[in-house]
Formats: structure tokens, sequence, C-alpha cells
């Protein structure tokens, strides 16, 4: 590399440029950043699985946030497990909506919008809710199994002094301004939590009612469940892509996600979202992920279950199933709207002569390149390298 800066000062200087000393570091810099480009990519990687977990009386919770993950600001997210009876309380966060998928067990959900309009719904395993941001919610545990959840959420900030609960507020309300308020003696309130309460446990309720009375609910317009577990997937040789967006799912303008299942050795092709940015959740198998940052830089990790990985808006990147597993995960966007480019596909829509000329390799390689398969690549066995 120095044998290549000063040949290129030698060649500048022969033609009357001087190279300030800046410059050259400049030049010096990126190259080193080829050498090493991990260490030039923001870690994409958290263990989420592995960290502890909040212990409460009806379930725990642990949370990959900017704060512990700090490529994440533009999506955060929380593994979260109710015991039957388990209820997170009532809350609402103040910078972000919630999306959220239900990987085991059942749950119910409580939600109110500005409106006035409310839902209650019960889950399982496939289901997603997605609360609009600021939309007051509860969630509890049903059934006889612990619930776990992954929670998504569209800021990487959302925990920190943004999620509001309930007991909280009222232990930090005066007794007797909460009089006034609902019209109750004081004394009404001195058995009243002291500090939030956040994970309670309670009795398993019962089935909700399949025929509601007359005057007994006001639902929204737009319901806050989608049953994305239902929904007939993409199917390629090499794996399936089951997306939903507000297409489908209309309360959830700025959210989509997708549950992804690639075949052993096959691969999700490299690609890119022009318009947001991807939090994912592994859930079983293994897989590899390749990041690109422009100039030269890329990262690559390997993810289990309980890993969640994270791809800024535009970063290009492929993820290879690893082992002999089928891998499933979760990939979840800060946009209602989904969008992806495949490299494949631009290669298939742009002239041959284009990429003849920006490729400079022989028709029939370029032939190749225009044809291939798109999402998934075919399942593939890997060959040594020497
Ligand atoms: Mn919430
Ligand atoms: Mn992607």
């Amino acid at each position: 590399m120095v044998f290549r800066i000063s040949r290129l000062k030698t060649a500048l200087s022969a033609a009357g440029i001087i190279l300030a000393t800046t410059t050259v570091a400049a030049f010096a810099q990126t190259d080193d950043k080829a050498a090493t480009p991990d260490a030039a990519m923001p870690e994409i990687k958290y263990e989420l699985g592995k960290q502890p977990l909040k212990e409460h009386p009806g379930g725990a919770s642990n949370e990959a946030t900017a704060k512990n993950f700090p490529i994440s600001k533009g999506l955060a997210g929380v593994s979260m497990f109710l015991k039957p009876g388990g209820l997170r309380e009532l809350h609402w966060h103040a910078n972000a909506a919630e999306w959220a998928y239900v990987v085991a067990g059942h749950c119910r959900i409580t939600v109110i919008d500005p409106e006035g309009h409310s839902e209650i719904k019960d889950f399982g395993p496939g289901d997603v809710w997605y609360f609009p941001r600021g939309h007051g919610h509860s969630i509890q545990g049903t059934g006889n199994e612990e619930c776990h959840f992954i929670l998504v959420f569209d800021s990487g900030y959302f925990s920190e002094f943004a999620t509001f609960s309930v007991s909280d507020w009222l232990a930090q309300t005066p007794p007797d301004v909460l009089s006034k308020n609902f019209g109750m003696p004081v004394s009404a309130f001195s058995n009243m939590p002291k500090k939030e309460v956040y994970i309670s446990q309670g009795p398993v309720p019962g089935p909700l009612p399949l025929d509601p009375a007359a005057g007994t609910e006001n639902p929204p317009p737009l319901t806050h469940r989608f049953r994305l577990g239902s929904k007939i997937p993409k199917v390629t040789s090499g794996g399936s892509f089951n997306l939903v967006d507000q297409k489908q799912f209309p309360i959830s303008t700025t959210m989509s996600g997708a549950i992804l299942k690639m075949k052993p050795y096959a691969m999700r092709q490299l690609h890119w979202h022009p318009n947001a940015d991807e939090w994912q959740y592994y859930i079983a198998g293994k897989a590899r992920m390749t990041v690109f940052g422009s100039q030269g830089r890329k990262i690559t990790r390997d993810f289990g279950p309980g890993d969640v990985g994270y791809v800024p808006m535009g970063y290009g990147h492929y993820i290879e199933t690893i082992g002999d597993s089928e891998c499933e995960m979760l990939a979840v966007f800060n946009s209602g709207h989904y969008e992806e480019i495949s490299l494949t596909e631009w290669l298939a829509k742009t002239p041959k002569a284009v990429l003849e000329t920006n490729f400079s390799v022989s028709p029939n390689i370029i032939d190749g390149l225009r044809s291939g398969e798109q999402l998934f690549s075919k399942p593939k066995a890997p060959v040594a390298i020497p």
C-alpha cells in the first residue's frame, strides 16, 4: 500500500500536482478499511437470547435497543415471555409503534385508540399485532403454557424514558388528584401500587364470548391482528417468504414484517431495501449474513436461535443457511410499505452491452448473470475452497 501511494505521488508530481498530506491520509484510510472491513462496519449482531432476563411475577423479558446494540437506531426489539395469567400492564410508547410476532403459546391483547375504539383479541403462534405509536395496550398470557413473542419498535430509543406504564403514572400522582380525577374518596387509592408494576401475575382469563352482547363493543375500523401464519407464502426451491405489510394489514402504516424459511445450503439472495432498516430475529436453524456498506466495507456474522441481526437502510446483504437444517427468521422493517431491489433482477433487466462494459467479462457469463433464480437461490452444498 505504501508502495502504491508513493507511486501515486510520483505520478502526480510528474504531472505537476502536489498531493497534500491529508489526501494521502485519506487514501491510506480507505485502503486500510479494505484490509480489515469488519472493523470499519458497525456491529450487526446482538445475542439477545443470551442476555439475562428481567424477571417479574408474571413473566420476563430482555431487549435490544440502540443503547446496547448501537447500530439499531431505526428499530429495536424485545423478547418477552408471559406465564398463563401473566399481564404486561396497561402502557403506551411515546415515540414508537409496536409490531409483534407470537413465536409460541397464546395471549390476549387490549388496545384503545384516540377515537375511543377498543379491541380485545386472542393471539397464537404465527399471529402479528400492530399498535400505532402512543396507543394504549396490554398483553396477557392465556392457555396453559408460557407465551413467547417478539416485540419490535420503529425507534431504537423506544425504551428509555419513552415507555409509559399506567401503574407508574398513578404512583406518581398524589391521591387527592386521583380522588378528583375519578370522583372517589382519597382512601380508595391507598393500596394502589407504589411503583411501576410492568408484569403482574393474575388468573388466566376465560374465553372471549363468540357473539358479544349488542352494544357492548366499539371496535376500531381496522383490526390490530393479522394471522401471518395462515397466509400462503411466496415459495421457491430455496425457501419461502411470507410478508405482511400495509397492503394486507392496513393499520400497520409504519412497519412491515416477514417470516423467511431457508432450506439447508440455500441463500437469501443479494438485495437491499431502499426505504427501510431491517431488524432480524433468528427463530430456528443457523445462518450467515454478510452486509455490504460501500467503499469496500463489509461485515459477516453467524446467527442462531435468539440472535438479532440488523441491516441499515440501503445496505446490500445476503443470508446463507449454514448447517444442515432449515433456518427460520423473522425480519421486520420500519416502513409500512415493503420494498426491495434484487441484484439478480436488476442485472436481468439491464442491457447486456451495459453489463459487458461494466464487468469486462465474456457474453456467456453475462447471460448467466441475467438468468439466475430470484429471492432464494437453490440449495447447494458448499465446496471446499483450497
Ligand atoms: Mn408495548
Ligand atoms: Mn433484507
